[in-house]
C-alpha cells in the first residue's frame, strides 16, 4: 500500500475515526464522539496504583502526613555535583541578555552553544549517556534559574528534556535507543515532542498523522502544530496512528524521528503573545521513513507514554512558575518600599500590602509544593501522578495571579515595557513580559480544564473501581449486581471513617508547632472533601463526569489542601535553619490564605450558577444573545477557524534553524 491510499486510522481498535485523506484533498476532521474520545483517554491511563499516593488518600479523606513527612533526603553526592553545576549555570545566566531575546524574538546561537557547553541539554540524561543525571529537584532549580534570564530559555530546555526524547526514552526506551540517541541530546542536539495537530488539541482521539507499516519500518504522513523547539530540533518524539492490520495491533504510537529525514519540512515558526524566543513549529511529514527500531515501547502505547512522561515531566512548568513568583516578590518588595503616594510608600497602603503578602505567601507555598513533588519523584517510593498534576494546575494559575498583582502594584509602570522604561531612564522591569510569558502555562501540558478532569478522574478512581459498573449504562445486570455487593462492602467500611478524625483533637499534629491548627484543618477538610465527593456521586452518578464546575472546585480544594500540607512540612523541615522563624510566619500566612480560598470553594460546591451558566452558554452559541455583540466591528470572517491540512509534499520553504 502506498501512503496515498489512506485508510481510516484508529487510536484504539474500539475507536474508528474516519480521517481519510485523498491525495491533494484536505483531511476531513476525524469524527470521534464523546464516548470514543473518553475511551481513548481512559485506555491511556495508568490503571494500577502500585505505590502509595498522598494525593489519592487526601481525596479519600485520609491525611497521610507520614507519606510526605519527613521529606525524602536528596542523594548527597548528586546534590554536591548539582551545586557545582548550578553555580556555573548561574554565572552563565547572568551573562544572557534577556531583553535582546525579547527584542529579537530569538535565543542567540551563542547562548544555545553556551548552554550546550555547560551540558544543560543533558541535565536530565544519565551520566552513562553523557548527561549530568540531575535529580528532579536540581533540574527544576536549574530551570528556574536559567528561566529567570529569559523564560523562553527555560521553556526550550524543559520541552527538550521533560517531554522531548530524553524522558520517554528514559521510561520506555530500550538500551539500543538510549545509546543511539541520548549522547547526541546530552551533547547539545535539541529535541521536541509532537502530539498536537490542527484538529488535535486536548483530545488525542482525533489524531490524523498516520504511520503506515512498510518493509523495515513505517511511513509517516501528517502535519503537527505548535511543536516547541520544532524549528531547532534534530530528534523528535512524534505521536502517530498506526492502522490496525495483520501483525500490527495498531493505535497511537510514539516514534523517535530524525528531523533531518527526507520528507520532514519545518513549514513555519509560530509567534505568540509571550515566550517570544520560543522556537515553535508547524512540521510536515510526507512519506517519511521511520525504522521499526524507532518505536518507543510498542505500537499502541503512545498516549500511555505521553501521560507517564508527563507525571514527572509536568514538574518543570511549575518550576518556572515558582521562579516567576520569586522575581515578582523581589520587584514588589523593592518598588513598593520606594514608591511614595499619598504620603506613604505604596507598600503601606493596605490594598497594596495585601497583594505583596499574597505574592510572598504564595511563592513560599508553591515552592514547598514543588520541592516536595520533586523529592517524592526522586525518591520513587510514591505515586506522584496526582501531586504533579496538582502542582502544575496550581502553579500555573497562581503564577498568573501573582504577575497580575505585581502589575497592579507597579501601576502604570507595570503596563509599560522594559525597553520603554529604560528609554525614559528608569529601571528596565519587564513585568508585562512576565505576565505574557506566564499565560501559556494555563494552556499547554494539560490546560486547566483538562487538569481538573484528569485529577478528578484519578481522585474518584477508588469509587469507580468498586462502583463503576453500577453507574455504567453499558454494564450488564450481572456486573451491576456484583458491583453493588462490592460497593456495599467498601462504603460500609469507608463512610464511618469520614465522620471523626485526628483533626478534631485539639492536641493533634503538635509536631507542627504553631502550624498544628492548619494540619488539623487539612485533616478535617480532607474528610469533608471526601464526603462531598460521595454525595455528588450518589446524587449525579454517571452524570458527575459532566459536572465540570463541581469537579473543578473539588480539585481546587484538593490543591489548596495539598499546598497547605506541603507548606507545613517545609516550615517544620527548615525550622532549625537560618530562616526558620520567617518560614513559619510565611507558612502560617499561606495556610490562612489557602484556607479562606478552600472555604469559599466549599461554599460554592452547592451554591453556584453552574446549571444557569451551562444553559446560558448554549443560548449564546445558538445566537439568542447575539444582540449584545452589537456596537463594535464584526470579527473577521475570512479564513477557517481550524485550517485542515492537505496531504502531500510541502510547498513552502523549510525554516529550520541549526545553531552549530
Ligand atoms: C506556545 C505553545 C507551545 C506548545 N507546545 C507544544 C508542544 O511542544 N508539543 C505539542 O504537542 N503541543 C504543544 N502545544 C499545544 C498545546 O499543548 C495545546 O494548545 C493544548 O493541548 C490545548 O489544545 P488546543 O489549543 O487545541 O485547545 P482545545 O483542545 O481546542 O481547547 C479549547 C478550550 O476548550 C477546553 N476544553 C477542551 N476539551 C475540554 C473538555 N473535555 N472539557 C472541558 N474543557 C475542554 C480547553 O481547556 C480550552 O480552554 C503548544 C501550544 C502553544 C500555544
Amino acid at each position: 500500500m502506498t501512503t496515498t491510499d489512506r485508510i481510516p486510522v484508529n487510536a484504539d481498535p474500539a475507536v474508528a475515526p474516519d480521517a481519510i485523506a485523498a491525495p491533494g484533498e484536505p483531511v476531513a476532521p476525524a469524527s470521534v464522539d464523546e464516548r470514543q474520545a473518553r475511551q481513548v483517554a481512559e485506555a491511556a491511563r495508568e490503571a494500577d496504583w502500585r505505590k502509595p499516593s498522598f494525593g489519592k488518600e487526601l481525596f479519600l479523606g485520609r491525611l497521610r502526613m507520614d507519606l510526605i513527612d519527613p521529606l525524602p533526603e536528596p542523594d548527597a553526592d548528586g546534590a554536591a555535583r548539582a551545586a557545582e553545576f548550578l553555580a556555573k549555570l548561574g554565572d552563565f545566566a547572568s551573562t544572557v541578555d534577556g531583553a535582546r531575546i525579547e527584542r529579537e524574538a530569538r535565543i542567540p546561537d551563542e547562548v544555545l552553544a553556551g548552554l550546550a557547553d555547560l551540558k544543560a541539554f543533558g541535565m536530565k540524561i544519565d551520566e552513562r549517556y553523557g548527561g549530568l543525571g540531575l535529580s528532579n529537584l536540581d533540574y527544576c532549580r536549574a530551570l528556574m534559574l536559567i528561566g529567570s534570564a529569559n523564560p523562553s530559555i527555560g521553556a526550550l530546555l524543559s520541552a527538550h528534556q521533560s517531554i522531548g526524547v530524553p524522558q520517554p526514552l528514559k521510561l520506555f526506551g530500550n538500551d539500543e535507543q538510549k545509546q543511539k540517541f541520548l549522547p547526541r541530546l546530552a551533547g547539545g542536539e535539541v529535541s521536541a515532542f509532537l502530539l498536537t495537530e490542527p484538529d488535535v488539541g486536548s483530545d488525542p482521539a482525533r489524531l490524523s498523522t498516520v504511520a503506515t507499516p512498510v518493509d523495515g519500518g513505517y511511513r509517516l504522513d501528517g502535519v503537527k502544530l505548535w511543536a516547541t523547539n520544532g524549528t531547532l530540533a534534530t530528534l523528535l518524539v512524534v505521536m502517530a496512528q498506526v492502522p490496525k492490520s495483520e501483525g500490527h495491533r495498531g493505535g497511537i504510537t510514539a516514534f523517535v524521528v530524525d528531523a533531518d529525514s527526507p520528507g520532514v519540512t519545518i513549514e513555519r515558526r509560530n509567534a505568540f503573545l509571550g515566550l517570544r524566543g520560543l522556537e515553535n513549529s508547524v512540521t510536515r511529514f510526507h512519506d517519511v521513513f521511520v525504522p521499526a527500531e524507532n518505536v518507543i515501547g510498542r505500537e499502541g502505547l503512545g498516549l500511555k507514554i505521553a501521560l507517564t512522561t508527563l507525571n514527572t515531566g509536568r514538574l518543570s512548568l511549575p518550576a518556572m512558575c515558582v521562579g516567576a513568583g520569586k522575581w515578582c516578590l523581589a520587584v514588589a518588595r523593592q518598588w513598593a518600599a520606594e514608591r511614595v503616594q499619598w504620603g506613604l510608600p505604596v507598600a503601606r497602603h493596605e490594598a497594596v500590602a495585601k497583594k505583596i503578602a499574597f505574592i510572598a505567601a504564595t511563592t513560599y507555598g508553591l515552592e514547598a509544593m514543588l520541592d516536595l513533588c520533586c523529592l517524592l519523584a526522586d525518591d520513587e517510593r510514591n505515586d506522584i501522578r496526582i501531586e504533579a498534576a496538582l502542582v502544575k494546575l496550581y502553579g500555573s494559575e497562581m503564577a498568573w495571579l501573582m504577575a497580575d498583582e505585581l502589575i497592579q502594584i507597579r501601576g502604570g509602570r507595570g503596563y509599560e515595557t522594559a525597553e520603554s522604561l529604560a528609554a525614559r531612564g528608569e529601571r528596565a522591569i519587564n513585568a508585562e513580559q512576565i505576565l505574557r510569558d506566564l499565560r501559556i502555562n494555563r494552556i499547554f501540558e494539560g490546560s486547566t480544564e483538562i487538569m481538573h478532569l484528569f485529577i478528578a478522574r484519578e481522585a474518584v478512581d477508588a469509587h469507580l473501581s468498586v462502583a463503576g459498573d453500577i453507574i455504567d449504562p453499558q454494564a450488564t445486570l450481572r456486573r451491576k449486581a456484583r458491583a453493588g455487593a462490592k460497593a456495599g462492602a467498601f462504603y460500609a467500611r469507608w463512610l464511618p471513617t469520614l465522620t471523626v478524625g485526628k483533626g478534631q483533637n485539639p492536641a493533634a499534629f503538635g509536631e507542627y508547632g504553631p502550624l498544628a491548627a492548619h494540619a488539623r484543618y487539612v485533616e478535617r477538610a480532607s474528610r469533608k472533601l471526601a464526603r462531598e465527593t460521595f454525595y455528588a456521586m450518589a446524587r449525579w452518578q454517571g452524570k458527575l463526569e459532566r459536572k465540570q464546575g463541581f469537579l473543578g472546585r473539588l480539585v481546587d480544594i484538593g490543591a489548596e489542601l495539598f499546598a497547605m500540607s506541603a507548606a507545613c512540612v517545609r516550615a517544620r523541615a527548615e525550622l532549625s535553619g537560618p530562616d526558620g522563624a520567617a518560614g513559619q510566619e510565611l507558612a502560617d500566612l499561606f495556610c490562612r490564605q489557602a484556607r479562606a480560598r478552600a472555604e469559599a470553594l466549599f461554599a460554592q460546591l452547592w451554591d453556584n450558577t453552574d446549571a444557569l451558566d451551562t444553559r446560558a452558554a448554549r443560548r449564546v452559541v445558538d445566537g439568542r444573545y447575539a444582540f449584545v455583540e452589537k456596537g463594535v466591528l464584526p470579527v473577521p470572517e475570512e479564513g477557517a477557524w481550524v485550517a485542515p491540512w492537505v496531504p502531500g509534499p510541502s510547498t513552502v520553504e523549510d525554516v529550520r534553524r541549526r545553531y552549530r
